[in-house]
């Protein structure tokens, strides 16, 4: 490694040529041809067993065996006719990652001939051994068993990598005696519960007709490309997903455009390359160009149901990673991979909605549908307001720390936008005045049937705010782009269930105390103002005002890292919470809260433990290399009576040694391991190791500053950034 690895690695990218992706495919030939989807099981499958089928995905039911059997000869015949000749029940454990187990349809007869064979009982539930997958102590490691079961409502689809065609089924991970030991369980069961909650709301507002309530996902992924030569010469980039240093790029530095000749070739054919994969694969992919920071990009696709939004985007990080190697490039999902230059964030996009009503969250056409939009809305509110700490806590990861609050993402501190008409609109609620615009009367008359149309005005919007309503859904933009959407979206389904819950209740009461429909609803979005309006801000979410006025006057929390963040996951209202929802019981969060903190504490642990390791092998000899080299010329140059400045060879030396003794005292504090509980332990990776790694990293950047750049060991900001 080194200069030459560096300046070889610029060749080599020089005289790079995209990878060819062949002629662009007509969509509607490819759309979805890798989907075991309805269109083709209704094609295949005897119409009762469909019809059957169907039924199963509309309410969620366990599929029966009989149909299971049917079903699955089918899948897999249509696999094996597309080349498949292994299938993978996939399942999403409590990493962010997606795991696989791989079996073959290969079954062995009495003699001895072998026949592809795939029946409904293999469908519908496997048996990986997932022993080495996080449990928090649900599972011993000695009672390895843990079933997967096939989620029908996400479809089967075939996964081509060069090793050949995979059927993959979306499956739940659960454990021998049924706890979950993924994030699809929870993400299931909070939809249920918001359905539940929802629907009764929807009878008592009036509807007869009320289809089930689902909740729909819009993720936006930002993420970074670097071109593998360089990525697999960082051992930071490859094993902490983030440079662990790195001396930003001059401003206004001059780049030869040879480097910047490539760019957009290389990754526009990079990006057709992964459309097209997702459009097979029945992901509706949009693409586009990030401008904010070099070398950044960012897909969203077009929001579907939670649940398949979720898996999809799963597969939307298995492919921008899978696609880049094969483009020669390193796709980067680290919220923050390098100090200074913009991180990565994941939108999540989410509002809930059925067939017979809509969007719940949309402000609609009529009167009526503006009342019950005020109604959710201010469901949301409520549940930000109760339940903010949650969703900073689902959303709290080493990673993740990098970006929030670092006044380019939102901050650590959870509010809700809702634009200046909303706003005012629930500020009149909240006084009992309605003016003019908003009621026929002037005062007092909220009526839903003659409430006059809210203008939507999703174009007003606000990029400081960590969860912002854009017209007719809310943006959660706190999450992380290395994230799943999964905890997220539990989250916000739960925190509205109990909410919808809360305002059935009180809706139902007045009701009962003779109040009209229109009375009771003023009367619930009033209280809900009342007790719950310090959560809605308008103003800059990155000012320091801000964040002493969210504390101090409004009362809310501001968790800046994970190790304050987390703990949250233990308190007595978030358990009954998720107990009474039924999407956790107490003991699947505890697993949570242990896993979660497990992973946190590790992470810094890993990246410590690597800052040392290049401090001492790559940064530290570089330096002395330098020292070496210019000392002997200085000296010789002494000898023949000319001297030079050494205000550099000082320099050098002075942030040598200081980044050596840091380098000691982080080899010191990371031995320490009598921790009295794991809060401490998380406390202590938050306020000690994570502060020395950043103040060795200040003299290790400071040094390159000094050093020679034909010494110095690890390819640069700028060659990461701009060389493509
Ligand atoms: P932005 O202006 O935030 O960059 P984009 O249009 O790029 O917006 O992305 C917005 C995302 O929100 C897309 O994935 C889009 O499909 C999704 N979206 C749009 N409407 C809804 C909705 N009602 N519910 C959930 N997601 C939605
Ligand atoms: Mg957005």
């Amino acid at each position: 490694m080194g200069y030459e690895t560096r300046t070889q690695a610029i060749y080599e990218i020089n005289n790079r040529e995209p990878i060819p992706v062949g002629p662009p495919s007509r969509l509607e030939d490819i759309w979805a041809a890798d989907v075991f989807s309805l269109s083709k099981m209704k094609q295949c499958l005897p119409k009762a067993v469909f019809k059957s089928l169907k039924k199963t995905i509309q309410t969620g039911q366990p599929l029966d065996f009989s149909v299971a059997d049917i079903v699955a000869s089918a899948m897999k015949d249509w696999a094996i006719a597309k080349g498949a000749a292994y299938y993978a029940h996939v399942f999403y454990p409590m990493t962010n990652l997606t795991a696989e187990k791989h079996d073959g349809f290969v079954s062995i007869q009495a003699d001895g001939s072998a026949i592809a064979e795939f029946s409904g009982k293999l469908l519908v539930q496997g048996e990986p051994d997932g022993s080495s997958f996080p449990n928090g102590g649900i599972r011993s490691t000695f009672e390895a068993r843990g079933y997967t079961a096939w989620d029908v409502t996400s479809p089967a689809y075939l996964m081509e990598t060069e090793n050949g065609v995979t059927l993959c089924i979306p499956t739940v991970f659960v454990s021998w005696t049924g706890e979950a030991l993924d994030k699809k369980t929870p993400l299931l069961r909070s939809i249920g519960a918001m359905n539940k909650a929802a629907t009764r709301v929807l009878k008592i507002l009036g509807h007869t007709d009320v289809a089930p309530v689902n909740s729909s996902c819009g993720p936006e992924q930002e993420y970074f490309l670097v071109d593998a030569h360089f990525a697999n010469s960082r051992p930071d980039l490859l094993l902490a997903g983030r440079t662990l240093f790195g001396k930003p790029p001059a401003k206004g530095q001059q780049f030869d455009d040879h480097y910047f000749g490539a760019i957009p070739e290389r990754v526009q054919v990079f990006m057709q390359d992964v459309e097209k994969r997702m459009y097979r694969l029945g992901i509706p992919a949009k693409t586009r160009h990030n401008e904010v920071a070099p070398g950044q990009f960012e897909i969203a696709p077009i929001f579907e149901a939670a649940n398949v939004a979720s898996d999809h985007q799963q597969l939307i990080m298995t492919l921008l990673r899978q696609t880049a190697k094969k483009h020669g490039f390193v796709c980067l999902l680290h919220e923050k991979p390098f100090a200074g230059i913009n991180g990565s964030g994941k939108h999540v996009n989410w509002s809930v909605g059925n067939a017979t009503q809509g969007n719940l969250l949309d402000p609609g056409d009529s009167p009526h549908e503006n009342a019950q939009f005020l109604v959710f809305c201010a469901a949301v509110i409520r549940g930000v307001h109760k339940y903010g700490p949650l969703m900073r806590a689902v959303i709290a990861n080493a990673s993740n720390d990098h970006r929030l609050g670092a006044n380019e993402a939102p901050p650590a501190i959870m509010s809700v936008y809702l634009g200046s008409q909303l706003e005012e609109l629930f500020n009149q609620i909240a006084s009992g005045e309605i003016s003019d615009n908003y009621s026929h009367s002037g005062k007092l008359e909220f009526d839903i049937d003659t409430l006059p149309p809210l203008a939507k005005d999703a174009g007003d919007r606000n990029r400081t705010s960590p969860f912002a309503f854009t017209g007719n859904r809310f943006e959660f933009r706190a999450v992380g782009s290395s994230q799943s959407v999964s905890g997220p979206l539990i989250a916000l389904n739960t925190m509205l269930a109990d909410s919808l819950s809360f305002i059935g209740d009180l809706l139902e009461s007045e009701l009962e105390k003779g109040a009209d429909i229109n009375a009771a609803v003023l009367t619930a979005l009033k209280e809900i103002m009342d007790k719950h309006s310090a959560v809605i801000f308008g103003g800059d979410g990155y000012s320091a005002q801000w964040h002493k006025m969210a504390v101090e006057e409004r009362g809310l929390a501001n968790l800046p890292t994970t190790a304050d963040a987390l703990p949250v996951l233990q308190e007595k209202y978030i358990e009954e919470l998720f107990q009474r929802t039924g999407v956790l019981s107490p003991v699947e969060l505890e697993s949570r809260y242990e896993v979660y903190s497990e992973q946190y504490i590790l992470s810094i642990e890993v990246e410590a433990k690597l800052a040392i390791d290049m401090a001492k092998t790559s940064i530290y000899p570089a330096a002395m290399r330098h020292l070496a080299q210019m000392s002997q010329t200085v000296a010789s140059l002494d000898g023949m009576g000319i001297q030079l400045d050494r205000d550099n060879l000082k320099t050098v030396a002075d942030l040598t040694n200081s980044m050596m003794s840091k380098v000691a005292q982080l080899s010191s504090a990371l031995a320490k391991d009598d921790f009295g509980s794991t809060e401490e332990h998380m406390k202590y990776s938050a306020n000690t190791l994570r502060p020395l790694m950043d103040s060795i990293r200040e003299d290790a950047d400071a040094l390159e500053a000094e050093v020679a750049d034909d010494l110095w060991p690890l390819p640069t900001y700028q060659e990461m950034l701009f060389i493509k």
